[in-house]
């Protein structure tokens, strides 16, 4: 299976296709650079994906807070279990290198769609005297 094909799929299901990167996580694609990414979408497949049985597997990949992790669920690699069915990977035993090269490559290729697009709109926050700049707290997860 090549990039195209399986993104090609993936323009299929309309599940996948909800997925897009807010504000926050196009910025900070923006201030972090590809390096940083592509190293930090290795450093979470191989810590929450990788081994033959996950901790959590199935919601071990949260729906915000990183751009890899939305990335995930936009490219069917948020677990083992659709690692199987849309990666052809077996569930049950470690990911071999290649196989985490591979969905490094994936994530890759969809965050850099993404950062195609316009930037995306930022959410109108309630003015609240409670209200926390709590967006960076949520980025800091590595
Ligand atoms: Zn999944």
């Amino acid at each position: 299976m090549t990039i195209d094909d399986l993104f090609r799929r993936l323009s299929r299901s309309s599940f996948r296709q909800r997925f897009h990167l807010g504000n926050a996580e196009y910025q900070y694609c923006l201030k972090k650079g590809e390096v940083q990414i592509r190293q930090h979408a290795a450093e979470f497949i191989k810590a929450r994906l990788a081994p033959a049985i996950p901790a959590n597997d199935g919601k071990q990949t949260p729906m915000r807070g990183h751009p890899v992790f939305i990335a995930q669920h936009a490219t069917a690699t948020c677990c083992r279990g659709c690692l199987s069915k849309w990666h052809n990977i077996p569930p049950l035993q470690p990911m071999t290198e290649d196989q985490q090269a591979w969905v490094v490559e994936v994530l890759l290729h969809w965050i850099h769609q993404e950062m195609q697009r316009p930037q995306p709109a930022e959410k109108q926050r309630k003015t609240s005297s409670k209200a926390k700049p709590d967006q960076n707290q949520q980025l800091d997860l590595l």
